[in-house]
């Protein structure tokens, strides 16, 4: 497998492609990657790889080799170790402890169907919001069987100054509420993970895909309750199909072609064209190799479109 190996050190700027095994990679999982390595790359940064499949029951097996091939393949050169979810529980379990120390987090034994039912219950940007059956809970109560364990948001608003999008603002109380750090099913989530890996990886820039700029202040919460130093970040717009939906394996997204330069290639020059780049038209049939050396001579993000998607072309 083709990996750079030079260590990770932490003055520099660290990126980094986190792809969950869900399904193959197709074009927009293609742009978040371009979007990210290229933003490394072009300022003596490295770019990390990550396999979240911290959600055991959405992995598919098999799908990190396909994965990982296929980052190879399109020419992209990770430093280090790839650094798998699956294998980090502990980490993520310490954290947590060190969260329910802190009185930061606590368990809730509530279902989704109790907690959409509960008169007067609000819909924030991610479904109904928390409203607290459980959140008088202390350490050293007891605690129920199957819980899952919440983070207490804290009040205020968190902002940043998204390098594309720019400000961004959320309270996370009234939009979001207290949010799940582990499911009752054992599975630790999305949000913990992202967080304790993108500390531990030394991310310094967070470039990904914009479905996720919703996600970036409960991390920034996260990561201040951790005392972690929050990154910048980028959010990249969104492939959409001509349906208007985000390209996923639940739209049945198309995986990008493998095998191949004359096939590899014209699919990343229209990545570098969807991130506003301006490619040359001629290089639709160039080698990878002077594809990739014209992006790297030419990334600018500030050229990046900063609406929320567009259809694949
Ligand atoms: N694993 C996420 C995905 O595949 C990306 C998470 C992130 O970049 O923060 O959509």
């Amino acid at each position: 497998m083709n990996s750079v190996s030079e260590p990770v050190t932490l003055s520099r700027r660290v990126g980094r492609f986190a792809p969950s095994p869900t399904g193959p990679l197709h074009l927009g999982s293609l742009v978040a990657a371009a979007g990210s390595y290229l933003d490394a790359r072009t300022t003596g940064g490295q770019w990390l790889l990550r396999i979240e499949d911290v959600d055991r029951p959405r992995s598919v097996p098999g799908m990190v080799d396909t994965q990982l091939s296929a980052l190879d393949a399109y020419g992209f050169e990770w430093a280090g170790e790839v650094l798998r979810q699956s294998e980090r529980s502990a980490i993520y379990q310490a954290t947590l402890d060190s969260l329910i120390a802190q009185g930061l987090a606590y368990p809730c034994h509530c279902t989704r169907s109790q907690i959409a039912g509960v008169p007067g219950a609000r819909r924030g940007i991610d479904g109904v919001i928390y409203p607290g059956t459980c959140a008088a809970w202390a350490p050293g109560d007891p605690v129920p069987a199957t819980a899952a364990w919440r983070f207490r948001v804290p009040g205020g608003i968190f902002r940043f100054r998204d390098r594309i999008r720019g400000h961004i603002a959320q309270n996370l109380v009234d939009e979001v509420g207290d949010f799940p750090l582990l499911r009752a099913d054992g599975c630790f989530t999305y949000q913990l993970a992202v967080v304790v890996d993108d500390l531990a990886q030394g991310v310094t820039d967070i470039v990904r895909g914009a479905d996720l700029v919703d996600s970036s202040p409960r991390q920034m919460a996260l990561i201040q309750a951790l005392g972690g130093a929050v990154p910048t970040y980028a959010h990249l717009p969104v492939v959409i199909n001509a349906a208007g939906e985000k390209l996923s394996k639940q739209t049945r997204a198309e995986p990008i072609p493998v095998d191949g330069e004359a096939q590899r290639v014209p699919m990343l020059w229209q990545a570098l064209a969807f991130l506003g780049q301006q490619p040359p038209a001629e290089l639709r049939r160039s080698t990878q190799r002077e594809l990739w050396a014209w992006a790297l001579a030419h990334w600018q993000i500030a050229r990046v479109p900063g609406g929320s998607g567009a259809p694949a072309a």
